[in-house]
């Protein structure tokens, strides 16, 4: 760990050269060029090609299309950035000159801007090579957005095929006038699974429900019983939230279905509270089709099971410091744990400290724009990620890469 001063001065110093209309350029090609979860072919090229030229030794196809640059410079520790690399099945509407080409598909989340960062700091990091000494690993993510592509790269061997990290840094665009910088010590994205649910009925004709066993009314029952699920059975100090948000059964009004199909997602931030909510998931559905008389007992299902984001407490203070050095005190700020989920912690072996932080991006016209006096009524009001208008602002691409930039040489040897 280095002098946050000295890291912030020399940060200045060795991202001075970075040309924000190359890097403009750069995230405008792969805003356009928007590809959806474990098919980043064209994204994963264009990262792999930018890492080769800096002089990074590439791996692609790492856990489907992930990509991994290693540039070992000298003695010293192992440090790992990451950047995500899909984007997600949303129709552009921003109206950009950049806009996305692709139909239905958009980097709606940001991961465009993420992958520019990453660049930049790779860039910038192996120009001054002879200013710091360790191990540099570059990580191009696939699939963030519900396809598991940090797992796939564990599965692929990412821990051992490549030097292991003594820390590992990553970094998410949010709402919220583009500048600043939120760090939350401990936990700051929640635990996400996703449930799916199958209640078998008895079906048959519309016109005859006692002859059968009515598996939409049943799976209704248990939609509105699972609203219960938090007001009722979690305490007021703990948070979590429980969405149906799929519910499909039958054909047509004369046909009584033989099952119906709800999907979940659960959002919890610590291991007790999940396991209380995967328990009562379950003795509710199951209860339910018991009382409706069911067939078979339902299907339960866990998938996609996201784990909870905990920042090193230390490693974050340390890094909050650096970028309170670099833009100033009032750039840093701590927005608390959110609700979103991520898999990014998956990429740090058991044990090691990492730290992730949100990089506010509104542009400060659209910002201002809207009405409200409080963060939390002006950050409902502006364009999130997910959202067909989300368009960040291109002034934050120079200080995203700075702030990952003085991440690594924090704890490089400098
Ligand atoms: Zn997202
Ligand atoms: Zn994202």
């Amino acid at each position: 760990m280095s002098e946050p001063a000295a890291v912030a001065r020399r940060t200045r110093d060795i991202t001075s050269g970075l040309d924000p209309a190359d890097l403009e350029g750069f995230y405008q090609d792969l805003h356009r060029h928007p590809e959806l979860a474990f098919a980043e072919h064209r994204t994963a090229a264009r990262l792999a090609m930018r890492l080769r030229a800096a002089g990074y030794e590439v791996t692609e196809g790492v856990g489907g299309t992930g990509v991994v640059g290693v540039l070992r410079n000298g003695d010293g520790p192992v440090v790992w950035l990451r950047a995500d690399m899909d984007a997600l099945p949303v129709p552009e509407a921003t109206g950009l000159e950049y806009a996305s080409t692709v139909d239905g598909v958009m980097h709606a989340c940001g991961h465009d801007l993420h992958l520019t960062w990453l660049v930049a700091a790779a860039e910038a990091l192996a120009a001054a090579r002879e200013t710091w000494s360790g191990t540099l690993v570059l990580v191009g993510q696939p699939a963030e957005e519900h396809g598991g592509g940090a797992a796939a790269m564990v599965a692929d061997g990412i821990h051992e095929r490549f030097p292991r990290p003594d820390a590992l840094f990553g970094q998410h665009a949010v709402p919220g006038r583009a500048g600043l910088l939120s760090h939350t010590p401990g936990p700051i994205m929640s635990s996400c699974d996703d449930i799916e649910v199958v209640v078998h009925g008895l079906g048959g004709h519309g016109s005859r429900p006692e002859s059968t066993v009515d598996p939409l009314v049943t799976a209704a029952y248990i939609v509105t019983r699972l609203q219960s699920v938090v007001s009722r059975e979690i305490a007021a100090k703990d948070s979590a939230v429980l969405t149906v948000g799929r519910f499909h059964a039958g054909s047509q009004a004369n046909i009584i279905p033989a099952e119906a199909r709800l999907a979940l997602s659960l959002r919890t931030r610590d291991a007790v509270v999940r396991a209380r909510m995967l328990t009562a998931v379950r003795r509710i559905v199951t209860g339910e089709c018991q009382t409706a008389g069911c067939p078979a007992p339902p299907e339960i299902t866990v998938l996609d099971a996201y784990p909870t984001t905990v920042n090193d407490a230390a490693l974050d203070a340390e890094i909050a410091t650096v970028h309170r050095e670099l833009f100033g005190a009032d750039a840093v700020v701590d927005f608390g744990p959110a609700m979103g989920s991520e898999d990014f912690s998956l990429l740090a072996p058991p044990g090691v400290p990492y730290d992730y932080w949100f990089v506010t991006s509104t542009p400060p016209a659209v910002w201002d724009a809207v009405p409200g006096v409080e963060l939390a009524e002006k950050i409902g009001r502006v364009p999130s990620n997910h959202s067909p208008l989300f368009a960040p602002d291109p002034a934050v691409l120079v200080p995203g890469a700075r702030t990952l930039v003085s991440a690594a040489l924090s704890r490089l040897t400098v």
